[in-house]
């Protein structure tokens, strides 16, 4: 049986959600599944003889004109631009259903932040309109994962409270370390996924840093627009900031070519590692944890569309001036140590030597 989180709000796992589409609900509207993949086969596979009739209502793919927040490009987003974001059909007996399906896995690497507004806003209107069960495989981890964060916006918790609320309901729940960690993110982001917060822009680059360890192939469509193509910026970059305040740019010593912004730029606290996993293990060469110097020598940036070198597949090299070929920095998917100590991992590394800072 599924439980009762919040009113016209239930959480449960496969079992519930094919009893509830084989058999009818006396209370139950909407459904939102979580598995690892969107299609309504799933479930017969899962049970052989079960099969539930399917209407589709529509389908949204992360870069497709079918995206009701068409501010939202595939750039933008660390999802791959034709990956399906979800489903939409009537299903179940007499198709009186309406599921929304969402194919997330239940893995600590999984991108959940970016599945977040569909689900979030789904749940919602389904509560207006019914009642609304969300489950995935067990119950236990996508499914919670999910109405945490729902809690969370809906009721300004922190990610610790929301757990432990949902738990009062259902005392299974147990969201993996990945999906825990983004809820974090998510609460810090201010209860939204704000792609333009340097925590979302982290994560991207973590994600694109976990799919080059998978051996994909990374193109230049995942990377940030070139700050010296000026027409490349103005189709994609941040119209909403045009109007806000000055930003420092920072161009090429030798031949003054734009080559990053400052909304380009990673920052990270001196001296701590904590954008690294493996952070101690590569420190033991440094016992004292900080140089003595503690000043950064480098900025880390995104990675952009003029560094070809990095498009070329290549685990580390030089980023060079796309201009006049000059040396302005190193990038290593696997982390460089800056100065100050701090491992950068991916790293995309700007020599604050090779680069003049200006405001523009
Ligand atoms: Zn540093
Ligand atoms: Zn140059």
């Amino acid at each position: 049986m599924p439980y009762l989180v919040r009113e016209n709000l239930f959480i449960g796992n496969i079992g519930d959600a094919a009893e509830i589409l084989q058999n009818g609900s006396s209370e139950i509207t909407h459904i939102l599944s979580v598995l690892s993949s969107a299609s309504i086969s799933f479930f017969s596979e899962w049970r052989s003889g079960l099969t539930i009739p399917t209407k589709e209502i529509r389908k949204v793919y992360v870069g497709g004109s079918g995206s009701e927040d068409g501010s939202e490009n595939g750039s933008k987003s660390s999802l791959s631009p034709d990956k399906l974001l979800y489903s939409l059909e009537n299903a179940g007996k007499d198709l009186k259903f309406v599921r929304m399906a969402v194919p997330l896995r239940d893995m600590e690497s999984e991108n959940l932040l970016d599945y977040l507004d569909a689900c979030l806003d789904f749940i919602e209107d389904s509560r207006k309109e019914g009642s609304v069960l969300v489950h995935c495989f067990a119950g236990v981890s996508r499914s919670a994962a999910i109405i945490s964060a729902y809690l969370m916006k809906s009721e300004r918790l922190s990610q610790e409270d929301a757990i432990e609320s949902l738990r009062q309901s259902c005392e299974s729940v147990c969201p993996n370390d990945g999906f825990l960690e983004q809820l974090k993110m998510f609460e810090l982001m201010g209860f939204k996924v704000d792609r333009a917060s340097p925590i979302y822009k982290r994560f991207r680059l973590k994600v694109l840093g976990d799919s080059y360890n998978r051996g994909e192939k990374i193109d230049g469509s995942k990377f940030g627009p070139d700050p010296g193509l000026p027409a490349e910026i103005a189709s994609s970059s941040l119209p909403d900031k045009e109007a806000s305040s000055k930003t420092s740019a920072y161009r090429c010593k030798k031949c003054r070519r734009l080559v990053a912004l400052q909304d380009n730029v990673l920052d990270h606290v001196p001296g701590e590692g904590e954008t690294c996993f493996e952070w101690r293990k590569r420190r033991s060469g440094n016992p004292f944890g900080k140089s003595d110097d503690n000043e950064c020598s480098s900025i880390f940036i995104e990675p952009l569309r003029w560094m070809k070198e990095v498009e070329e597949g290549a685990l580390e090299g030089k980023l060079i001036c796309a201009h006049c070929e000059a040396r302005l920095g190193y990038f290593n998917w696997s982390g460089i140590q800056c100065s100050c100590g701090s491992w950068i991992t991916p790293a995309f590394q700007l020599h604050k030597s090779r680069v003049d800072i200006s405001t523009i």
